[in-house]
């Protein structure tokens, strides 16, 4: 049997509670043989050339985030190693019969793909509301991952991508992109005051996508220094640096700071579109706080436990609208995705390389000699990794 190399986490070795970081480890190579299984007939089988590391997988790393979904669904298979990873660039190898002839896809194609894999069946498949499908696997947490030198897939889920339009490293972060596309179709933002509350990757999808669809003024808010920088070459007008020091990163209240200071540069009103793209309580107020009345909310960052709403009658009072976003809509999404990223004219890919994965200075990592302390500072230092499989 062929292996490969990949990183994996070993529920085995690696005990949930007790440990951090994921391995370099020779796993066996998938192959597609229809006559041994005819469910191949649907599947591809791809070389990985990039993949980027996602903050689900910040979360998989230090163990914070998807413990049961990985422990739940190894046990379901019976297995003891998890290979992680759900963004990617690669080159189909091979692909089964029926998804040839169904899709066109040819071997030599570079793809991305879409990281749910959804079963097109259920009451929401079938409404059309594929993103929230209700037997949805997820790639790298709920079955194995791209952080392999090979993957197999359903064809279904993979996204053919213009390389002669979109460079590698970028193709293969069109899947968080999509996140931040996702965010900022909810409501029109062109002509509008959008905040983004936290500038993280997605954050700072966001600032660059809000820009180039037309929004009037962003505002990001941002306690990282670098990452302030970042959103401010990215296009925000202006960044708000709350405070953490003073208010506490755990506190869920909102920071009255951040309200005046939104306040303040919309000249009194408030933001007409607010973003939470951070994931903590207090963010999510002060989202809610700094939104005009009869303004949008966009929920993207909270992904686990309560949360305290203050003052959850203002946003029946003020007429708030809450959106709660979740993956991508397939492939909808993603033709706007395809779309900011393929128009030269609009400078978003050579922001997203230029200034997110720096030109690729210390953001792409080969997966020779990975080494877990390493890769844990390049996480720490860059809002974005890519490691590097092949090519
Ligand atoms: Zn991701
Ligand atoms: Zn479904």
């Amino acid at each position: 049997m062929q292996t490969m190399r990949a990183l994996t986490y070993d529920r085995v070795r690696d005990p949930w509670e007790s440990s951090r970081g994921l391995r370099l480890t020779d796993e066996p190579r998938p192959e597609l043989d229809e006559s041994r299984d005819p469910g191949d007939g649907d599947m591809a089988l791809v070389r990985v050339r990039f993949a980027g590391f996602c903050g689900s997988d910040r979360g998989i790393w230090s163990r914070q985030a998807f413990g049961d979904m990985i422990l739940g669904s190894l046990a379901e298979e019976g297995k003891d190693r998890r290979i992680v990873g759900h963004e990617m660039l690669g080159e189909v190898v091979a692909i089964g019969s029926r998804a040839a002839a169904a899709r066109g896809i040819r071997p030599g194609d570079a793809v991305s793909t879409e990281s749910h894999i959804v079963c097109g069946e259920c009451y929401p498949c079938r409404a059309g509301d594929t993103h929230v499908c209700a037997r949805d696997r997820i790639i790298g947490i709920s079955m194995d991952g791209c952080f392999a030198e090979y993957i197999k897939l359903p064809a279904k889920a993979l996204w053919p991508t213009d390389l002669s339009r979109i460079r590698p490293e970028v193709g293969a972060v069109q899947e968080p992109f999509g996140n931040a596309v996702h965010a900022c179709t909810q409501v029109d933002l062109a002509g509008r005051s959008v905040a983004v509350f936290g500038c993280g990757t997605i954050g700072l999808f966001a600032v660059l996508i809000a820009r180039g669809m037309g929004a009037r003024q962003v505002i990001g808010v941002e306690p990282d220094p670098r990452h302030a920088e970042m959103a401010r070459a990215l296009g925000c007008d202006a960044v708000i640096r709350p405070d953490l020091a003073r208010i506490g990163p755990e506190s869920w209240r909102h920071d009255p700071d951040v309200r005046r200071q939104v306040r303040e540069l919309t000249a009194g009103v408030g933001a007409d579109v607010s973003m939470e793209m951070s994931g903590f309580p207090g963010s999510v107020n002060n989202a809610v706080k700094s939104t005009r009345r009869g303004g949008h909310v966009v929920l993207f960052g909270i992904k686990s436990g309560d949360l305290v709403v203050e003052d959850f009658d203002r946003i029946v009072l003020d007429g708030l609208t809450l959106h709660a976003v979740v993956g991508r809509r397939i492939f909808g999404t993603w033709e706007v995705t395809r779309r900011l990223l393929e128009d030269p004219s609009n400078g978003v890919q050579d922001a997203i390389w230029n200034v997110i994965l720096d030109r690729g200075q210390g953001t792409i990592v080969p997966i020779e000699g990975f080494d877990p302390q390493a890769f844990e500072r390049v996480i720490r230092e860059h809002p974005k990794a890519v490691i590097r499989f092949a090519g």
